[in-house]
């Protein structure tokens, strides 16, 4: 938009909104510039103007509010698409949730984040390890083919607290119809009973190897890559607990074959 030429982020609309869990959790869709680009695993800036005059339709980004938010879609479409929860006294994300199709959201106009496959060495197996909202980064991999041309297997953990929290198991579901025994999907719940999987922390799952017995993939340093991705309490001790196994973060140019991001 030409408007916004000098300025760091671009002016975008809704187009859609979907509640997974009332008052909780939600998808926001978004128009997207067509030159904002990003890689699989990436994150947004997303911009509300909060409190400030409505009759300024591209106000000084200084003076606005500004959060991360993964993107869920594919790199190549010509949307944006982000997975929230409202966090009930937060500062932005109930003002994200209230938003409706029509409404204006800003965007930054650069991609951030080192969460992606490039990180790591290619073959083996690519584990997504997520909590929550983490889930977000791992889904535009899943429907990215280079993911496929790098790793033999990928497994997805998704660890909530309820049942109704998973989230985009339809396009799960088309993944695991795509690549088959190629794809594992591990819906963990921590409060409530589920039918096939056991009621566990992903920590516990760790510590007690259930995780790759589950998976049917061993969780060695030669052979498994881990991405994890979501609640700081997860993401620290799985990767001390990881860190125990032998995976290391990439270091000066050096691949690893350990990535985390931690969403607060
Ligand atoms: C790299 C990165 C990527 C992120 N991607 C996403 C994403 O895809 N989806 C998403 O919902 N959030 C994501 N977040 C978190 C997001 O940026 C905001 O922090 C979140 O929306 C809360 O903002 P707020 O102003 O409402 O809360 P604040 O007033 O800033 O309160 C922060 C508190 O909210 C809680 N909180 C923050 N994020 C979450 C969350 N995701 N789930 C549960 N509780 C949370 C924590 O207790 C935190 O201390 C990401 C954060 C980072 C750093």
């Amino acid at each position: 938009m030409s408007e916004t030429v000098d300025l760091p982020y671009t002016v975008q609309t809704v187009i859609e909104k979907k509640i997974w869990v009332p008052g909780k959790l939600f998808s926001i869709k978004t128009t997207r510039d067509p030159e904002y680009s990003f890689k699989s695993g990436q994150y947004a800036r997303l911009g509300l103007a909060l409190g400030l005059d409505e009759d300024d339709k591209t106000p000084p980004a200084s003076d606005m509010t500004w959060r991360a938010f993964s993107m869920v879609n594919h790199p190549d479409d010509e949307y944006l698409e982000f997975f929230a929860t409202m966090v009930a006294d937060g500062l932005f994300s109930p003002s994200l949730y209230d938003l409706e199709s029509g409404d204006t959201i800003y965007i930054d106009k650069t991609a951030f984040g080192f969460l992606t496959i490039d990180q790591f060495p290619q073959g083996g197996s690519l584990w997504l390890v997520s909590t929550g909202t983490g889930l977000s980064a791992f889904l535009p991999m899943l429907n990215d083919e280079k993911t496929w041309q790098l790793f033999d297997n990928v497994i997805l953990c998704h660890g909530t607290r309820f049942i109704e929290e998973f989230a985009y198991t339809d396009l799960i579901e088309q993944v695991k119809e795509r690549y088959g025994e190629r794809f594992s999907y591990l819906p963990i719940s921590t409060r409530e009973a589920h039918k096939n999987y056991p009621q566990k922390r992903f920590t516990e799952l760790i510590v007690s190897g259930e995780l790759a017995e589950l998976a049917g993939h061993p969780m060695d340093p030669e052979i498994a890559r881990f991405m994890l991705c979501g609640n700081p309490g997860m993401t620290t001790e799985a990767r001390k607990l990881l860190g125990e196994l032998g995976f290391k973060s990439g270091r000066r140019g050096n691949l690893g074959n350990l990535a985390v991001e931690k969403y607060w």
